[in-house]
């Protein structure tokens, strides 16, 4: 069934005392459940082994109550009676063949200590990382003593809960051993401080106290950033090859990829696919152990390729096992087409940041297998011989069709447009961001397979149309606009001079083809992805663009996904001039007027145009009539009328691909109280 090509995937591969079936390695990847939700945690890594993944990692697991993260939700092993939690990951995962893998971590100055409130500890006196007003202290030689105890003791309760892999972590600049290696965080004078072998020497005890304790049973791993892009301050490539070889035999496996996480996990518009190869490709020269690395693989060419040229011996990934947990049964059963491809836009790293469970783009039961039941690849048969129609086909309305198809309904699916994607199509379009069209090109790929999905295009519907058309139950997914009188979060009466003002564009213009041109102002009240991305676009056709926010930074909500950085680099780079803080207050002629949000200043700005990135509103007219006309539904031979997606409420991708499975999966399911998912009380705990 599979290609031959990609039998070297499948080849089980020997890590110290234990053999992983295959080369596909779920690295560790947060998931906002952790310690907090154990039962949901074990029920999303289980799916990801059934799905094939040779070895499945949990995210960082803090070994004491000094390396405290609250707010953020990680697993835990501070005593025994954190054991059972993860055990239940480790018999589910094992259960389906993989080997199971523990990221142990002592966090020091990135710790916060909020919950515990302990000090921080760091290898020199230092300001703790995330902006807490509190210092960490220098940790004495009696602390390192600690600090290897609390490691050896929680890497032994990992091999009790039944891993087969303990993580030694120095990457990310998330843990200790990493932070004594780097000059900036560690200004030492004694054994553990100054010259290269000093700094490395906490790395290389605690590799060997983690064998000591656990190397009869699990294999020991390190997971090591090779690259800051910190310079001289940060572990720098050069000395990263001096480190790997002097710990070149020392783990059972290296895990590598650079540090912090926005260099490692690089949205999509920012890096393509396998972009970490540069930086980390000498590390299996060094090393006779095997060698996992990370670069968003989703392309089986690319896997064998890495493999072949030496580059890693396993295919390490995260967001590729986020958006599709079936990514290695799907190349076994030679059904490649059949892969979800991670689009690289981050929302399930936003799920971390913002202290909430897991959720993907792509994948809408990602963090649902438990509290749900959803299940990536299954979903139950249909309840009813009912027809629906779906309107739209951006992707709320092809996610409903999909999945409705899936369940063996009879589905047509009407599209004004004379292509399907909805926003997704259209936005792709944006500089950097092609790969969001994979959310439109698996959907489409299913629905192609399904008989009984029907797909119209051209086919604006009338409300008159949709109860001509007379289906059971009809979805409208018709999407959303951007406003164009910069009502918003700062402008609640709107701006009064860009009503009708032919200067002023939205981004839809843009999209549709009407560009403007010259002295152009980007106007975001928005603070994630468009504003930023239509800035590189405008200026990338020549126009000489400022970007204006009255917010205090450039795209706030961007640090969520890991792109903030890399969109004031690329402004910075193309030459976007930001200017925060003002508030717009008037546009006449080419004048606009504007106001500093702090000091109340008045000044102005010349532009040819101004593109406002404010707010949307739904495009619900055809929701509207219908609902006007509910007296006619039953005549019509119509049972429900349904609103989803960006129709209902303007929101990310993520939300309408979510809007359109929960309908499929919700049509003739009965709802059972006000609460639609399972939570963790004390009595679903065992550890309670
Ligand atoms: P969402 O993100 O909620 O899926 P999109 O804006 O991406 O929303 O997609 C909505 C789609 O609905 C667009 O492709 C649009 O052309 C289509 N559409 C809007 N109104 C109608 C209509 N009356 N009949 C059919 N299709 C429509
Ligand atoms: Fe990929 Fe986006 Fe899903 Fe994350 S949320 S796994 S980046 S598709």
């Amino acid at each position: 069934m599979r290609d031959p090509r990609y039998d070297i995937l499948f080849e089980p591969v020997r890590i110290g005392p234990v053999t992983t079936k295959n080369r596909f390695f779920q690295v560790p990847h947060c998931n906002g459940m952790g310690h907090a939700m154990p039962l949901a945690h074990a029920a999303m890594r289980e799916v990801k082994a059934e799905g094939g993944w040779g070895v499945i990692s949990t995210e960082e697991c803090e070994i004491h109550p000094s390396s405290d993260l609250t707010p953020y939700v990680e697993a835990r092993l501070w005593d025994d009676r954190d054991i059972p939690a993860l055990a239940l990951m480790c018999d589910k995962v094992h259960a389906h063949g993989a080997l199971a893998a523990l990221e142990l971590s002592h966090n020091g100055p990135t710790a916060s200590n909020l919950y515990s409130r302990e000090v921080l500890l760091a290898p020199s006196h230092q300001p703790s990382k995330y902006g807490y007003p509190s210092q960490s202290r220098a940790m004495d030689l009696h602390d390192i003593a600690e600090y290897r105890r609390w490691h050896r003791e929680a890497a032994v309760r990992g091999m009790k809960a039944g891993m087969d892999i303990i993580y030694v972590y120095a990457a990310h600049d998330l843990s200790l051993p990493m932070h004594f290696l780097q000059r900036r965080r560690n200004q030492r004078s004694d054994a553990y401080g100054g010259p290269l072998e000093n700094r490395v020497r906490l790395l290389r005890e605690v590799l060997q106290d983690t064998r000591e304790a656990v190397g009869h049973r699990c294999a020991v791993a390190l997971r090591f950033a090779t690259e800051e892009l910190l310079g001289p301050g940060g572990v720098e490539l050069a000395e990263a090859q001096d480190i790997v070889g002097m710990l070149a035999e020392l783990p059972d496996l290296w895990d590598v990829n650079l540090a912090a996480w926005y260099n490692d996990s690089v949205p999509s518009r920012f890096a393509r696919e396998g972009a970490q190869e540069p930086f980390i490709d000498f590390v299996r020269k060094a090393t006779t152990r095997p060698v996992v690395g990370v670069g968003r693989f989703t392309s089986p060419d690319t896997m064998v390729s890495q493999i072949r040229r030496g580059v890693i011996d396993l295919i390490g990934a995260a967001r590729p096992s986020i958006a599709d947990p079936y990514l290695p049964r799907k190349i076994e059963e030679g059904r490649v087409d059949d892969i979800r491809e991670c689009i690289g836009c981050n929302i399930c790293v936003s799920g971390d940041m913002t202290i909430s469970p897991i959720r993907c783009t792509q994948n809408p039961s990602m963090g649902e297998e438990w509290r749900k039941g959803w299940h990536p690849e299954r979903i139950a048969a249909k309840a009813s011989e009912a027809r629906v129609l779906v309107v739209g086909g951006g992707p709320a309305g092809l996610e409903a069709a999909r999945a409705l198809g899936q369940r063996g309904y009879e589905v047509h699916l009407a599209e004004a447009r004379r292509e399907l994607g909805g926003r997704v199509t259209r936005e792709a379009r944006l500089p950097g961001l092609a790969e969001w069209a994979r959310v439109r090109d698996w959907r489409l790929g299913q629905i192609g397979k399904l008989a009984n999905v029907s797909t119209y295009l051209d086919s604006a519907l009338t409300a008159q149309d949709v109860l001509d058309f007379g289906a059971d139950h009809v979805v409208i997914a018709t999407g959303c606009h951007w406003r164009r009188d910069g009502f918003g979060r700062t402008h609640g009466l709107g701006i009064a001079d860009f009503a009708g003002n032919p200067r002023v564009f939205t981004p839809d213009d843009l999209m549709d083809g009407r560009w403007p041109e010259g002295r152009i102002v980007v106007y975001d009240d928005d603070y994630f992805y468009t504003a930023s991305a239509v800035a590189e676009a405008l200026r990338l056709r020549g126009c000489e663009v400022t970007y204006l926010t009255p917010d205090d930074t450039v795209a706030s909500w961007s640090a969520n996904t890991l792109d903030y950085r890399h969109i004031r680099w690329r402004m910075a780079e193309l030459g976007v001039q930001p200017c925060v803080s003002h508030v717009v207050t008037g546009y006449a002629g080419t004048t606009l007027v504007l106001e500093q949000v702090w000091s109340g200043a008045a000044s102005s700005l010349d532009c040819d145009a101004v593109v406002v990135v404010t707010a949307r509103l739904p495009d619900d007219a055809l929701y509207q009539a219908l609902k006007v006309r509910e007296p006619e539904w039953h005549a019509a031979g119509v049972r429900s009328v349904a609103c989803i997606g960006d129709a209902l409420a303007p929101g990310l991708i993520a939300h309408a691909v979510y809007a359109g499975h929960r309908y499929a999966q919700e049509l003739d399911a009965p709802r059972d109280g006000e609460v639609p998912f399972k939570r963790h009380f004390h009595h679903d705990t065992p550890m309670a």
